[in-house]
């Protein structure tokens, strides 16, 4: 062991994962090498962005990165030069798995394994997660960092065998930045590992996955070279052409050959956002994509913007296939990367993006930002402001346009981002109009689909003239309740709002294309043409005069609960429903907010009967034979009818006991 050493253990959630990551389950090793590259890559930013305001950081030479494989030692290593780590953020960063959602991540792997899942499933579940600098132990057995923070003088080694624990010494390093060297395993142990040291496939590599990465990537190269005759007595080069001339030995003739290590440099380097869209090659995105976005899913969707005139910039954004496991955490940071002229001056720049679009990632580069724009006022900047609000645009409209032109992939996207995306109604009003038509919501009209507002409107008869809906908890649950009567009769759609976030969307949605949303559940529902709505309403009120008294007296009875009692508009089979005031909170939401700790009592509400429903004139004959008002069923009757009503519609009663004996009483 080095000077100063020490033995750390990994942190919980770390070492479970880098136990599922030693074990191997992911069939696509060569990603750890994108993984060591993406971190030195950042390294690099992070250095070259310190050294703007701080010159005494920047390296003597140039940025880069280099891997030499040793065949024989079966190592390779990854050498940056870029910012570095102390000795306690190599302690912290490297013994802990940062990301959050690493529980769920544990939890749903498990679960996966137990069913079976083919290994597929498996590393599609590996990939959503990422693991990033631990997918080193995929392939080694030891895995050794050396590192110097710049700015300071001594190194850290920090070593691992990725058993539950790692060792941290003193080290040296000449230069700040660190050099990763990984011990690969063995080739009989495990399949593809002398890959690792192989030139050509090293090169292929990294050309796959890390072509654009900014800073040249270069491969300590050997190639074999003829000796001249003065070289020959170079007692090095005599020693390194030992070998082939051994080989060559038969043929005398042959000449003195003798090995030339050089840099060769690998990747392109060519920022990808500042290529035509055209010439880049879907693989190239994707690539491109993980290494900013650390998912190791291919992207669902690429977004290219470009701004030119007196004000330029590019934007290179991406939509994600599936969601990260802290979508709804919102203290989760976000934003986009921007660069100042191919210098990253933010790595999660959330000035570029409101927070309902936080699952949107990428990079915006402008050569008309200063260089030195303060991170902090990056806020209070008029250019970046107004390249955030065309990208909300931007984001927006291409969404239209795959919701028009690829229905299937928008409803993928949806799917996964839509309840993000039902923020924005209430959060960003000037884009109202934008969102609205996006959005896509369960339909009476479909056994399974979704409908958008806009097709909603296009099937609307002549006669209706508001957008109908109903909230609840489940689609079987609302399609179930009482209030859907009457349109399941008439054949009139109802949207089926069943996310939570459903009620508070529609209460700032309130109309689309000039037509109101209104509950099914919530003031009168009149329905039919106008004449039939005239002939319905008299037919109502006359019969309302009819048990205008009987009505009166229920109302007495259930005065605590309910302000009124009148015939239904809605009900078709059901006897009874509960029916609020247009404004009035729904009986779904009060429950909500009950779930969350927020107990708001429910607006009292209407109790409507069913005009053809025998329940009402047996009730009408005791109320009649009962002049006295001696007969205490019709108070019984009155409650059940009220108890059953919460019931059907999924609320809870106020008093269970009280109502169970009632049904026991009617029994016996
Ligand atoms: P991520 O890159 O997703 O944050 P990693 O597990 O790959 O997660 O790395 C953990 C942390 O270790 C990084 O965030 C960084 O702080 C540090 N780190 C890893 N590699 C390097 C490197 N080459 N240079 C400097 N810091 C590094």
């Amino acid at each position: 062991m080095g000077k100063n050493a020490e033995t750390h253990t990994f942190k919980s959630e770390a070492r479970r994962v880098l136990d599922i990551v030693i074990h191997s389950l992911y069939s696509n090793k060569e990603i750890f090498l994108r993984e060591l590259v993406s971190n030195s890559s950042d390294a690099i930013d992070k250095r070259r962005f310190a050294a703007l305001t701080d010159t005494d950081l920047a390296p003597s030479g140039e940025y880069e990165i280099r891997l030499e494989a040793d065949d024989e030692s079966r190592t390779l290593t990854v050498w940056d030069n870029g910012v570095g780590m102390s000795r306690d953020e190599a302690i912290e960063d490297l013994g802990t798995i940062a990301r959050s959602g690493t529980r769920e991540f544990e939890d749903q792997l498990a679960e996966a394994k137990e069913q079976g899942e083919s290994q597929s499933t498996l590393d599609t579940l590996i990939g959503q997660f990422g693991v990033g600098f631990y997918a080193s132990f995929m392939v080694a057995d030891e895995v050794t960092v050396v590192t110097r923070k710049a700015g300071e003088d001594g190194a850290t080694r920090w070593t691992s065998t990725g058993d539950g624990s790692f060792e941290v010494s003193d080290g040296t390093r000449d230069e700040a930045g660190t050099t990763v060297t990984l011990r690969l395993k063995s080739a009989d142990a495990e399949d593809g590992m002398n890959d690792f040291v192989a030139e050509h496939s090293l090169r292929s590599i990294v050309k796959k996955y890390s072509d654009f990465v900014t800073y040249p990537i270069k491969l300590q190269t050997t190639r074999t070279e003829t000796v001249s005759g003065e070289a020959s007595t170079d007692d090095d080069a005599k020693d390194d052409a030992k070998d082939d001339a051994k080989d060559d030995a038969k043929d005398d003739a042959e000449p003195e050959t003798r090995e030339v290590k050089t840099w060769e440099t690998l990747n392109s380097m060519k920022a990808i956002w500042t290529r035509p869209q055209s010439e880049v090659l879907a693989a190239e995105y994707n690539e491109f994509y993980k290494h900013i976005s650390h998912d190791w899913t291919d992207p669902l969707h690429v977004v290219t913007l470009k701004a030119e005139g007196t004000f330029e910039y590019t934007a290179l954004l991406f939509f994600p296939e599936r969601a990260p496991f802290d979508l709804f955490q919102y203290d989760t940071p976000f934003g986009l990367q921007l660069y100042v002229n191919r210098v990253l001056i933010k790595d999660q720049a959330e000035e570029l993006l409101p927070q309902y679009l936080r699952f949107v990632k990428g990079v915006v580069d402008s050569p008309d930002l200063s260089l030195n724009v303060s991170r902090e006022l990056l806020q209070q900047d008029r250019h970046v402001s107004l390249i955030k609000k065309r990208i909300v645009r931007k984001v927006l409209d291409e969404l239209a346009q795959l919701q028009s032109e690829d229905a299937e992939k928008y409803l993928k996207f949806w799917t996964v981002f839509g309840k993000a995306l039902k923020e924005g109604i209430s959060t960003d009003n000037d884009n109202a109009d934008r969102l609205k038509p996006l959005l896509l919501f369960g339909s009476s009209h479909h056994a399974s689909d979704l409908t958008s507002l806009a097709d909603y409107v296009s099937r609307m008869g002549e006669d209706q003239e508001v957008i109908y809906y109903i909230t609840g908890d489940s689609r079987e649950a609302v399609e179930r309740s009482p209030h859907m009567e009457a349109f399941g009769d008439k054949e009139i759609e109802v949207l089926l709002l069943t996310d939570p976030v459903d009620e508070i969307l529609v209460n700032v949605l309130h109309e689309f294309e000039g037509k109101k949303l209104q509950s099914v559940g919530k003031g009168a529902v009149d329905l039919g043409s106008d004449e039939e709505k005239k002939a319905a309403e008299a037919e109502r009120e006359e019969a309302q005069k009819t048990h205008a008294s009987l009505f009166e007296a229920l109302q007495s009875t259930l005065d605590e609960h309910i302000k009124e009692v009148r015939l239904s508009t809605r009900l078709t089979e059901s006897a009874t429903c509960l029916v609020g005031e247009e404004n009035d909170m729904s009986a779904h939401m009060a429950q909500l907010l009950k779930q969350a700790g927020q107990e708001v009592p429910v607006p009292k509400r209407i109790l409507e009967l069913n005009a053809n429903h025998p329940v009402l004139e047996k009730l009408q004959s005791i109320f009649d034979a009962d002049a006295d008002a001696k007969d205490d069923r019709l108070a019984d009757y009155a409650h059940l009818l009220f108890g059953q009503a919460l019931l059907a519609e999924g609320s809870p009663l106020p008093d269970p006991a009280a109502f169970g004996k009632r049904v026991i009483d009617l029994l016996v």
